[in-house]
Parts: C-alpha cells; sequence; structure tokens
C-alpha cells in the first residue's frame, strides 16, 4: 500500500485523536470487526434504510429477522427470495429473543427508543440509524475489497467526512487487492511452508503485494497472475525482482482530467519519468518520497534523447522499483508510449497502460467543438504536423474532403503549410477551424475564424505551443458552444465577432 494511503490514515487518526478520551469528554469507541455467521439478527423497520443494513448482514452469513407493520419492495423481494424472515407486525421485546445484535431503522423515534432500550436490557447490542446516543455500537463507513476492509469512524461526530475519507480512500484502492488477498490466502499455507523464516516471508509478502502478480490481476489476467505466484513458490532463490513500467497518460494538464488509475499509480510509484510539459500540479500529486525525473523535449530546450529515457526506465525498473512513465495527453497518440513498451518487451519488464485524455479530446471539449456532428461531421482524424517529413507523407487530398474533422498536433509552427495544402487540394476558403492554445488550463485561449486567414489570425494574437488545430464544419459551433478560457473570433470577411453568444446570451 503507497504512502499515499497511509496519508489518508494518518488524518483520519488525527479526527480520532480530537475526540480522544480527555477532561469531561465521553470515551471512544473501541474499533471491532464480527463474525455474524449463522448468528441471528434483527433488524426492526422494513424501509430503504433497513433493506441496506439486511443487505450488509446478508452478506456476512447472519440469519436475519424483519420485524416491521409495513414492507418496502426491496425486503418484499429478499423475502420472497427466502433470504429473510419477514413478520409483517408492530416490534415486541420478545422479538430479541436469541439475537446476538439488533438494528432499529424505523422512521419512529419511540419505536427506535423502544428496541435500544430492549436490547441494552438484554445486553444485545444495538444500532439505531442516525442516532449514536442511543446506539452501543456504530456501522463505518467501509471501503470494501473483500477480504480486505477499511472502515473509517468519526465516532458518528462527522459523517460527511468520513463520506469523504471514504471516497478518497476508495479511489486509491484498486479492485485487484481484493483478488490478490485472495490468492493469498489460498497459497498462505504454502507461502508459510516455503518461507518458514519470518523476515524472508515479509520479503515474499512485500513482493507478493507490489509486484508482478498484482500487476497481472490488474490487466485482468488472473490464471497468469496465479501461475507467476506458483513459479516464485517454486524456485529456490530470492523472488524474481517486483520492478514494472506503468504508461501513464496525464491527460491535457487539468489535474481534475486524470483518471483513477493514474492517480493510483502515481501513489504507488517509486520512480516518476515525467515528460517536462506535464504540469507540476499532476507530478506532485505523487507519493512524496517518490523520485522525480524530468525527461522529454522542453520547448526547444532540454532534450532527452529516446534511448536515454529506454535506458532510464530500463535501470530502475530492473533494480525493483515500481516506475510511472508519465506523459502528456494519451501515450498512445503522438507519445512514443508504443516504442517504450516494445523496447520494455524486449527487455522483459512488466508493463501496464494507463490511457489519457489526448488533446484533441480535451481541446475541442473546452472550445465548445463537438468532434463529431450528426449534421456536420462523420470522422476525425488525429493528423501530426510536426516536421517538414511527416506533412510530405499526408495524403492531403483525402484530408481536403468535406464533412470530416481533422486535429492537428504539433502544428503551431506550420500553419501556413497546412492551410495552404488543405486549400489547394480544394477544401473551401470558408471552412472554419478552431485553435485552442493551453487546452483545459486556465490560461486557455481559443481562435476561430476561416482556414484562408488561419496563419495571420495566429500571428495576430501571437498564438503558441501547446496548441491544437481543429479544422472543419463543426468549428462554427465554437463562438456558440464556447463556455471556457478567452475566445476570439472571426467572421469569413476577417471581422472580429463580439464576444460569444453564448457569454451575451448568459449576461
Ligand atoms: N500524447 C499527447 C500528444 C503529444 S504531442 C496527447 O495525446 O495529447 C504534443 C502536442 O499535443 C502539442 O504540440 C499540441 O499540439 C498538443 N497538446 C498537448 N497538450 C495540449 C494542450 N493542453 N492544449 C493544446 N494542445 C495540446
Amino acid at each position: 500500500m503507497g504512502v499515499g494511503v497511509l496519508e489518508v490514515w494518518a488524518e483520519a487518526e488525527a479526527v480520532t485523536v480530537g475526540t480522544e478520551v480527555s477532561e469531561g469528554r465521553e470515551p471512544g469507541l473501541y474499533p471491532a470487526m464480527l463474525r455474524l455467521q449463522g448468528q441471528r439478527c434483527l433488524v426492526v423497520g422494513a424501509g430503504d434504510v433497513a433493506a441496506r443494513k439486511v443487505e450488509g448482514l446478508l452478506a456476512c452469513g447472519a440469519e436475519v429477522v424483519v420485524v416491521a407493520p409495513e414492507v418496502g419492495e426491496a425486503l418484499q423481494a429478499l423475502a420472497e427470495a427466502g433470504r429473510v424472515k419477514v413478520h409483517q407486525r408492530p416490534f415486541r421485546p420478545a422479538d430479541l429473543a436469541g439475537c446476538r445484535l439488533a438494528i432499529a431503522a424505523t422512521g419512529s423515534p419511540e419505536v427506535n427508543r423502544a428496541v435500544a432500550a430492549e436490547a441494552r436490557k438484554r445486553g444485545i447490542w444495538v444500532n439505531v440509524v442516525d442516532d449514536p446516543a442511543l446506539s452501543t455500537f456504530q456501522v463505518p463507513a467501509v471501503i470494501d475489497r473483500s477480504p480486505l476492509q477499511v472502515a473509517i469512524s468519526t465516532t458518528g461526530v462527522a459523517p460527511a467526512l468520513a463520506r469523504r475519507l471514504r471516497e478518497r480512500i476508495e479511489s486509491l484502492l484498486d479492485p485487484a487487492w481484493g483478488q490478490l488477498l485472495q490468492l493469498a490466502q489460498r497459497y498462505r499455507p504454502r507461502i508459510r511452508h516455503r518461507h518458514p523464516d519470518l523476515a524472508q516471508r515479509r520479503r515474499f509478502y512485500d513482493w507478493l503485494h507490489d509486484g508482478p502478480v498484482r500487476t497481472l490481476l490488474r490487466a485482468s489476467q488472473p490464471a497468469l497472475a496465479e501461475h507467476t505466484l506458483r513459479a516464485a513458490l517454486d524456485v529456490e532463490t530470492q523472488p524474481p525482482p517486483k520492478g514494472s513500467v506503468v504508461l501513464v497518460g496525464a491527460g491535457p494538464g487539468d489535474p481534475g482530467l486524470l483518471t483513477l488509475r493514474a492517480l493510483r499509480a502515481l501513489n504507488e510509484a517509486d520512480v516518476i519519468l515525467h515528460d517536462a510539459l506535464v504540469p507540476a500540479a499532476i507530478v506532485d500529486l505523487a507519493r512524496r518520497d517518490a523520485e522525480r525525473i524530468a525527461v522529454g523535449k522542453r520547448g526547444g530546450g532540454v532534450h532527452t534523447a529516446q534511448e536515454v529515457i529506454h535506458r532510464l526506465l530500463l535501470k530502475h525498473a530492473s533494480a525493483g522499483r515500481r516506475v510511472v512513465r508519465l506523459k502528456g495527453g494519451d501515450p498512445f497518440v503522438f507519445g512514443r508510449g508504443g516504442e517504450e513498451l516494445q523496447f520494455l518487451k524486449r527487455h522483459g519488464i512488466a508493463f501496464e497502460v494507463v490511457p489519457g485524455i489526448t488533446a484533441a479530446v480535451a481541446c475541442a471539449a473546452h472550445a465548445g467543438v463537438p468532434l463529431t456532428h450528426r449534421d456536420h461531421a462523420q470522422s476525425v482524424r488525429l493528423v501530426t504536423a510536426h516536421c517538414r517529413d511527416s506533412l510530405d507523407r499526408i495524403d492531403w487530398a483525402a484530408l481536403a474532403r468535406e464533412r470530416q474533422t481533422l486535429a492537428f498536433y504539433m502544428g503551431i509552427g506550420r500553419l501556413d503549410t497546412v492551410s495552404g495544402k488543405l486549400l489547394a487540394h480544394g477544401r473551401a476558403a470558408t471552412t472554419p477551424f478552431a485553435l485552442v492554445e493551453n487546452g483545459s488550463l486556465t490560461q486557455q485561449r481559443t481562435l476561430t475564424g476561416t482556414l484562408a486567414d488561419l496563419p495571420e489570425l495566429a500571428r495576430r494574437h501571437a498564438f503558441a505551443s501547446p496548441a491544437m488545430l481543429i479544422v472543419g464544419e463543426v468549428t462554427a459551433l465554437a463562438p456558440t458552444l464556447h463556455w471556457f478560457g478567452e475566445l476570439l473570433a472571426y467572421d469569413a470577411a476577417g471581422k472580429a465577432l463580439p464576444q460569444t453568444d453564448a457569454l451575451a446570451d448568459a449576461a
């Protein structure tokens, strides 16, 4: 588990510390997990809340009895399926006979109080929903990766905080943890037998928790994961190194556009090799003690050769580290992700790929340009205008056809060529474009106009890298659907339009 998780725990603990036993305060709660299999439990009430409590108890194998004068749909269904016994009548004290615990989830404070009082008298643990004072036990917020469960309690003082922490931890713990622990549970005797020495066994578990077995589970390869575990138990020596590389797409720059998987990978990384263009706000989301190495191009400045990046990946992964290779946008769209994975594959390094939101998609969304539209465009092309070489190899006649959207990456230095070639191959001079600079970032600017005016307008407003050029009928919608950042719009006559219709409408 990464330090990111531990940090959240530290915060959760800080909350507990604040409510700890001190002068005049009530003592805190004793945390425990109950085994309820085959134990009789009473739920009083049969609405939606009660149904959720019943589901939770059934999941633990409890024998559940429900008492309520009126029964909601969900519980009715459970009763019909024979999963609970429902008594459709008011609560009676005798209902508690033989019960291990009770939950009062009725809308009536008197009934809830009666259940609580009677249960206390009989020494039965009782929870009254949303009433910590009446309850002798409370139900924590839970992150369920069975058999792993993380429970959060604020002693009932701050349920909203518990929910927030739950969301954070939920996003940090990938579902593979559950599968991994189930696997570990099955192999426990064999692991113990293979590594009778405690220190060795710990090292083996570290390998199991961090290494290729979990990577394979995350990659939906359970059979291969189990095979890898078995092979590691068979070898005479220490387990093989656990180093791996996660190729992560960081999106267009706004940290809010990272995926949960990208965030998890950052939280678990020992080393991060990031492109110089990935903003600090994203790199900073990584574990505090992770090593950060900036590689790649830095706007015409320092340039790390691809072979150097390959060597760094190999060096750190071979040393058993979890490496994150963080790239702008999506790693497989003009990102050389393929080359890096081919290299890793040749060297037998395990890898995963986390997709990111590519610049064309992010810029279109933030400029109010639907990339496809039933009335205007039936296809999208992602094109690189990086260098003369790539421009020469482009099939301009195909790109110049109508009713398609073109998204040009790395094209800011070649706007003359791009617009000239499209016009020369028959695209109408009035075809609209949108040029989006710093898409999704607070300093985003969007320029719209017609193809013939593109180079001149871009020069006039000094548009610079990173910028995405979108050409096609759909970009005519930008002035109407504009909602983010600054808009500079020009009509076909090259006249500046007043700030967007959308903003004018809103005013
Ligand atoms: N793998 C990346 C693309 C790398 S090429 C992706 O999937 O997005 C770099 C080019 O992407 C830049 O020259 C620019 O054209 C585009 N780009 C990246 N981030 C951008 C942003 N925030 N705004 C506009 N264009 C961007």
